[in-house]
């Protein structure tokens, strides 16, 4: 059985320790969306590694890595991370494979960015600076250019064009800027057609192989289903769909390939960005969450915006996801709390709202109603056990699954891989039970 592991809440709920902690039982881990604005954190032993543009599956030897038609691809940003990796011990080698499919950024999107979010002023969206917007904009205006143009490098071919015509586009947009040189930038482009050309395929054929040899796909998220451009709360969102959905287009697979859902949530909320944030906490007690929870955005290093647990989005996000089971991250960030609120409903205009609105107005008036639950002064820091849990800290778990219909797989309380309950007869337990005698990756992958 393949598994999704996708965002429930704003992004940076933890997906990338939750997928290298299924990765061992997986042949192959793949990313739909997004681009390099993702920081997924992995700490191992000591050792602490931050994922961009990969799949967190790369830290795995022997396992397979795909990069979908849905991401968009910096060759740069790529090549750097790739190198880091190496400066840790960490070999790439043949695993990787990219989309021939997938969009490029080059720089120009980055300059069309800072302009967009300049002219937007108070209203700007918050965004990494990373050119994702401008190049899915470039996408769906057909007029981007996808990994498979890279392999024409002529002087007069339509990867020349293409790029001739997006840089005279940007100059004339950035007006009073620097004018870019089309050909300068061509010829870099080149460069790194020549680098990326070794893990360039067809990632649909690839990962269809691998269902048929019986290999296990792990499909990693990134940004999180209140950050999706149609879920998600809208404009302030990233560019593409980071929901379940996602899939199917961003990897060419069908429905039936998705297997199960892990909703993954944090035991508090957070978002990087501007944006509504219901439960969102300005005083002491969210400097407290932002402090406990080292809560500073892997990618940017921008402070987090820290509220208590909202049950409103985690509902909205099993629906749209149609969540099997929820992982729940970072519950040691709430110990030594004499009680936790927990955001059942908001309150809007004396009208009670339970399920998340889509209009701007409506959500900046929502107030949250709270439910409060006894915090715990044993710690869970660490804990590996779900019945070493203080009681109080099960009743809050058991909450949560109740306010969102789903049952609880995993449980995080630290930020090693091996600070993690796996909870008896859930999702998880069970998969890796069935993966006991799973094809080794080298039978799966064609
Ligand atoms: P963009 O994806 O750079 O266009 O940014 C759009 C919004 O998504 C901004 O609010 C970003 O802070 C947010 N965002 C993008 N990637 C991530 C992520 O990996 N974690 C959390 N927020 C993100």
């Amino acid at each position: 059985m393949n598994i999704a592991v996708i965002g429930a809440q704003w992004g940076d709920e933890g997906k990338g320790k939750i997928v290298d902690l299924l990765t061992p039982g997986a042949s192959v881990v793949a990313r739909y969306q997004g681009g390099h604005n993702a920081g997924h954190t992995v700490r191992v032993g000591g050792t602490e590694f931050i994922l961009h543009l990969l799949p967190s599956g790369i830290l795995h030897p022997g396992v397979r890595c795909v990069i979908g038609n849905g991401v968009v691809v910096d060759p740069v940003a790529l090549f750097s991370e790739i190198e880091t990796l190496a400066a840790q011990g960490v070999d790439v080698g043949d695993r990787l494979l990219i989309s021939d499919r997938a969009h490029v950024i080059l720089p120009y999107h980055r300059d069309l960015e800072a302009l967009s979010e300049a002219r937007r002023g108070d209203q700007r969206i918050g965004t990494t600076s990373r050119g994702i917007g401008p190049s899915y904009e470039d996408k769906v205006g057909r007029r981007g250019i996808r990994v498979a143009d890279l392999a024409d490098t002529s002087e007069d071919g339509p990867l020349a064009a293409a790029v001739r015509a997006n840089v005279s586009a940007r100059n004339e947009a950035v007006r009073g800027g620097e004018a870019a040189d089309w050909r300068a930038l061509h010829a870099e482009v080149c460069e790194a057609a020549r680098r990326l050309a070794a893990w360039v395929g067809d990632a649909s054929v690839f990962l269809a192989r691998a269902f048929e040899a019986g290999g296990c796909v792990l499909f990693e998220g990134a940004q999180g289903t209140l950050l999706d451009v149609d879920h998600g709360t809208y404009p302030f969102v990233t560019s593409s769909n980071a929901t379940v959905g996602g899939i199917c287009t961003g990897l060419g697979v069908g429905p039936r390939a998705i297997g199960s859902v892990l909703g993954i949530v944090k035991a508090y909320t957070t978002r990087v960005g501007e944006g509504p944030l219901p439960t969102e906490l300005h005083g002491a007690e969210g400097e407290l969450l932002r402090e406990s929870g080292r809560e500073y955005g892997a990618s940017t290093g921008r402070p987090r915006r820290c509220g208590w647990y909202d049950a409103v989005v985690v509902r909205y996000a099993a629906r749209v996801n149609g969540l099997d089971a929820l992982a729940v991250t970072k519950l040691d960030v709430l110990d030594g709390l004499d009680e936790i609120p927990v955001c059942t409903a908001y309150r809007c205009g004396g009208r009670l709202i339970e399920e998340f609105p889509a209009g701007r107005a409506v959500l900046a008036g929502c107030e949250p109603v709270y439910e409060r639950l006894p915090g715990w002064s044993r710690p869970t820091a660490g804990v590996r056990r779900y019945e070493d849990l203080p009681p109080e800290a099960r009743a809050y778990l058991a909450r949560i699954e109740a306010l969102s219909g789903v049952p609880i797989s995993i449980v995080s309380t630290g930020s090693d891989r091996a600070d993690t309950i796996l909870v008896r007869g859930g999702l998880v337990d069970r998969w890796r039970a069935d993966r006991a005698d799973a094809p080794t990756v080298q039978e799966a992958a064609p």
